[in-house]
């Protein structure tokens, strides 16, 4: 069953993908499939239409949990990191606040690896952020803040 539900998962990438205009070949490239994989999916072939109800439940889940979910489905930093990019419904805007002590705390849990220490301060790549807050929660300075932006 978790093969039948990253399945539906891809099938909602390549049709997000699809839709901003990219090639059955750019979207294979991207989501690490061969190109008859994708023309099934995006044919409606192949597919069990249960799995995907699931997987569009796993991503109208809150952004922690569909993380969670993704995570625990795919077990591949590569993958999760596409996966959860490619279908996060916002955007995030980061902020890290002079208070960082750069103890690596937010480093370790960040699941997407969106942040690195640059002179001992947190960075937050915003584009691999899914908002998911741990580090905005577990950061023992509040150094972090995490705000939605609009599309
Ligand atoms: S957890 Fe907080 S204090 Fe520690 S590196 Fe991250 S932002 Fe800085
Ligand atoms: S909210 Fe923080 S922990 Fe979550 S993905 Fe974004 S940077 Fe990583």
């Amino acid at each position: 069953m978790p093969k039948h539900i990253s399945s539906g998962l891809k099938y909602l990438a390549a049709v997000e993908l699809k839709s901003r205009g990219l090639s059955h070949k750019e979207i294979a490239d991207e989501l690490d499939l061969d190109r008859s994989t994708v023309s099934h999916y995006l044919n409606g072939r192949n597919l069990s239409w249960g799995s995907v109800d699931v997987a569009n439940t796993i991503v109208n889940m809150c952004p922690k949990d569909f993380l969670s979910m993704v995570q625990v489905l795919f077990n591949d930093l590569d993958k999760i990191q596409t996966i959860v990019s490619i279908l996060k419904s916002e955007q995030y805007k980061t902020i890290v606040s002079k208070s960082c002590i750069g103890c690596g705390l937010c480093v370790d849990l960040c699941v997407m690896k969106a942040i690195k220490l640059d002179s001992l301060k947190a960075k937050i790549e915003p584009d691999l952020c899914c908002g998911c807050l741990v580090c905005e929660e577990e950061c023992p300075t509040r150094s972090i803040r995490i705000l939605e932006v609009n599309k």
